[in-house]
């Protein structure tokens, strides 16, 4: 098949043999590709020696065909290498599992423009910013919301009334959203969530400032329903959940 032109993010890499590395990356206009990049390793390649996860290049690469599972990158011509998302821990580890649930939630040659755009613009505001985790709940609102599995916080996802002001209120990830009092009993997997969590969730751009822990608290309930939706619990979100309790409790 003839080669493509495209630019894309890495999202990950793994070493294929002492020379190649196979490569997770998010293409523009063809969504999420698993390319071997042959001889990527080699200080003298045409990549440089090895492709960086959280770069963005320019890239040909020649599609997976029917003998062959995975693409073959012909080119990755480094664009940004996004160098300050490496000052500081949390937002680095912000930033790959961003990329980790990019990975996960799409499918390879599945184009989402939108997506690769609000991910490059987030890795670029990561780099600036000392509130990584306010930047982590924004990316997996979108996320959701591109990917068909957006939450309507302010209606009852099973009967669809408006849910109440007040009162205990419920979350559940196998109903897709809010349950209300009503239907909630009948509901066995469900979070209780709290007022102030729910109140950004329903708003998160008019939220100037989180506290720390409304960040914690808020990617707890967000985690719970990726982890339902995954039906297992990566290892990178274990990580990401003991460092969000260590460096913002
Ligand atoms: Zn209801």
């Amino acid at each position: 098949m003839a080669a493509i032109k495209d630019q894309a993010i890495c999202l990950g890499t793994r070493k294929y043999s002492e020379s190649s590395q196979v490569v997770t990356l998010f293409g523009r206009e063809h969504g999420k590709i698993k390319a071997l990049a042959k001889g990527s390793r080699r200080p003298k390649s045409r990549f440089g020696g090895g492709i960086e996860p959280l770069t963005c290049g320019s890239i040909i690469f020649s599609p997976a065909s029917a003998d062959a599972s995975l693409s073959a990158l012909i080119e990755f011509d480094l664009v940004e290498s996004f160098a300050g998302l490496r000052n500081d821990l949390l937002t680095l580890h912000s930033a790959q599992y961003a990329g980790y649930l990019l990975g996960e939630f799409t499918e390879e040659m599945d184009p989402h423009e939108d997506l690769f755009d609000s991910f490059y613009e987030c890795l670029d505001n990561w780099q600036g910013t000392d509130r990584p985790g306010e930047m982590l709940i924004w990316f997996i609102l979108t996320l959701l919301d591109q990917i068909g599995l957006g939450i309507q916080w302010q209606r009852c996802s099973a009967c669809s009334r408006e849910m109440p002001g007040r009162g205990r209120l419920y979350f559940s990830s196998s109903v897709g959203g809010m349950i209300c009092p009503d239907c909630e009993p009948a509901v066995t997997d469900k979070k209780f969530i709290e007022p102030t969590v729910l109140g950004i969730l329903r708003e998160p751009d008019r939220v100037s400032s989180f506290q720390n822990r409304q960040v914690v608290d808020v990617l707890d309930l967000l985690n719970y329903h990726l982890r339902e939706q995954l039906g297992r619990e990566p290892k990178i979100m274990t990580f990401m959940n003991q460092l969000l309790r260590q460096q913002l409790r």
